[in-house]
């Protein structure tokens, strides 16, 4: 395991897969690196591959919207993705993209020790939580993972495009209110 430091290095400069080829940014992550509460995506989007953060623009605001129902932020919660590097056109990352970068994350999660990852969408929980994820029918529900509770919700660009499963997403969030209220955090 690498240390914050090296990792970033690493991670910086890494052509482990063909997304390297057409990135202008490496997304490493951001947020409180000493903290209970993990989100994570599946992949940079056009803005973030420009300005070099996860979440930004549109979803990002939303994501913002929906963390601050909990009370959290960019500053007491840590936000990543699955693959660094932005798929072209936004496409899903391919398996053998998220294999190669799926170490990346891993590391954070171990340096960070998180009590609760949220998975945003199914790329995530797929990657996550169980490859056989349904997000239609699994989101909002706990699953244990060792000493992490994991759960998905919709990913905030899915809900920017269909408006009619905020209130689904919402309820999620309720039960992650609770969840952070039972484990005390
Ligand atoms: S997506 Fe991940 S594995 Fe692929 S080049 Fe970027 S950092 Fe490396």
């Amino acid at each position: 395991m690498e240390n914050w430091e090296n990792l970033e290095k690493i991670c910086h400069s890494c052509t482990a897969c063909g997304l390297c080829e057409t990135r202008h940014s490496v997304v490493f992550g951001v947020g409180k690196r000493d903290t209970d509460v993990m989100f994570v995506g599946e992949g940079p989007g056009e803005q973030e591959d420009l300005q070099g953060e996860p979440f930004v623009g549109p979803a990002g605001k939303l994501l913002d919207d929906m963390m601050s129902i909990v009370d959290l932020d960019r500053t007491n919660s840590y936000i990543a993705n699955i693959v660094k590097c932005r798929p072209p056109r936004n496409r899903d990352p391919l398996e053998t993209e998220q294999e190669a970068c799926i170490g990346y994350l891993r590391n954070q999660v171990a340096l960070i020790k998180p009590k609760i990852i949220v998975c945003l969408g199914r790329i995530a929980a797929k990657k996550l939580i169980d490859p056989d994820f349904r997000i239609t029918r699994q989101h909002g529900q706990w699953f244990r993972r060792g000493n992490v509770w994991m759960m998905a919700t919709y990913h905030p660009s899915a809900l920017l495009r269909d408006v009619a499963k905020r209130p689904e997403a919402f309820d999620d969030l309720m039960t992650l209110r609770e969840k952070i209220k039972e484990l005390g955090i």
